[in-house]
């Protein structure tokens, strides 16, 4: 157990990208990149050390702390962008190497084993634009290193047999890993637009478009909060189509959806950018209107009030109007979120009381 929250603590930096599913994701790899890259290196730098090549073994060694140092540098908050510089380093780092072991042949000719970890690393940290760029510079290197006329640039010598296969095995693999990245990517993104959309979704009315009472729910609490902590007005309105069951009974269900959406629309049309506006129920709207006197939103009720009543609706070739009635409610520094509620729904009862279409503030 105390192994494994070491091992999060130690590769996971939620706290900083947090927000950003795919930056942290991109950092938790890093780290386990950064993980194996300098444990083996460290490993391998001991070996050469063992036996007895040094040159060899002071590269691995200094490219395994340029990987420990990247880590590091990787968990430091203070760093902007610290991931941008970490990946030109770590793929620049790790190219060095793979270069350094082709041309020298490492350990009896077995150096350019290891360059097959360039293009995962490379494509990885590049994305796939920079990342092809940046495996294609190294192909170009690799290419002349390798094909340069009577392997001046190398230390040690390859068969031709064995350059070009090394070659279009590199190409190989890195193809692969630029489909395989691809893909990633795309799913990702794909992944990341429906999760908005099913957010979306979930906060919305699927017939009106409007926030639904979970939506506005988090309005409420954000704008409430806010009120208590600025001292700021805010104001409630609840609103009703009045007899709407008659429009149902009349004109059937399909027009009175219609005209639910068409009340949304106009009331969209009046309010102002920082108020939020749901359907509250089937017929029922409610109003947040932040820095809002009761006074102010009563000058607003009755726009809208009047705005409705002089709406023209048509079905088949009858024409009808409705009218609505609202409640409304500044709130005081004692209430809480469902007191306000209730109490502009129980002015909006008051206004349905006195005759409908009318809008009634509380006292
Ligand atoms: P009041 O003036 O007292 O508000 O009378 P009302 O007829 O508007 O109120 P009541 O609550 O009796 O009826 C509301 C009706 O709204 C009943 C319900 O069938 C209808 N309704 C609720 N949601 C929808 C909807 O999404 N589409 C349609 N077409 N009708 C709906
Ligand atoms: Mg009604
Ligand atoms: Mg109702």
């Amino acid at each position: 157990m105390q192994f494994r929250r070491f091992f999060q603590n130690y590769l996971i930096i939620v706290e900083d990208h947090s927000n950003d599913l795919e930056a942290s994701q991109r950092v938790l790899v890093a780290n386990i990149f950064g993980l194996i890259g300098y444990s083996i290196g460290f490993i391998m730098s001991l070996v050469a050390f063992l036996r007895e090549d040094w040159l060899l073994g002071i590269i691995l060694l200094a490219s395994s702390s340029v990987l420990f140092i990247i880590h590091l540098f990787l968990r430091s908050k203070k760093i902007a962008n610290s991931y941008t510089y970490t990946a030109i380093l770590f793929t620049s780092a790790q190219m060095l190497v793979m270069l350094y072991l082709v041309h020298t042949g490492g350990v009896n000719g077995t150096g350019p084993l290891w360059i097959y970890l360039v293009p995962p690393v490379t494509l990885f940290f590049g994305g796939i634009r920079n990342g092809i760029r940046n495996l294609g510079m190294f192909v170009l290197v690799l290419s002349l290193l390798l094909f340069y006329p009577n392997d001046a640039l190398l230390q040690t010598s390859y068969t031709f047999e064995f350059k070009s296969r090394l070659l279009y095995s590199f190409l190989t693999v890195s193809c692969l890993f630029w489909l395989y990245e691809y893909i990633r990517q795309n799913s990702f993104q794909q992944l990341q637009e429906l999760n908005q959309q099913l957010e979306k979704q979930a906060k919305h009315d699927a017939l009106s478009g409007l926030l639904n009472r979970r939506g506005i729910g988090e309005e409420l609490q954000k704008e409430f909060e806010r009120s208590q902590r600025y001292k700021n007005a805010l104001t409630l309105m609840m609103c009703d189509i009045d007899y709407f069951k008659k429009v149902n009974d009349q004109y059937g269900h399909d027009m009175g959806d219609t005209v639910i959406k068409k009340v949304a629309e106009i009331f969209e049309s009046v309010l102002r950018k920082q108020d939020s506006l749901a359907r509250w129920g089937g017929e029922e709207y409610l109003f947040l209107l932040p820095e809002t006197k009761g006074n102010q939103g009563m000058q607003l009720a009755e726009k809208l009030r009047s705005k409705i009543e002089n709406t023209q609706f048509t079905y088949k070739d009858k024409s009808f109007s409705i009218t609505i009635s609202i409640g409304l409610h500044q709130l005081t520094s004692t209430d809480t979120i469902n007191q306000a509620i209730t109490l502009a729904d129980s002015q909006l009862f008051k206004a349905k009381e006195q005759g409908r279409n009318r809008c009634i503030l509380s006292s």
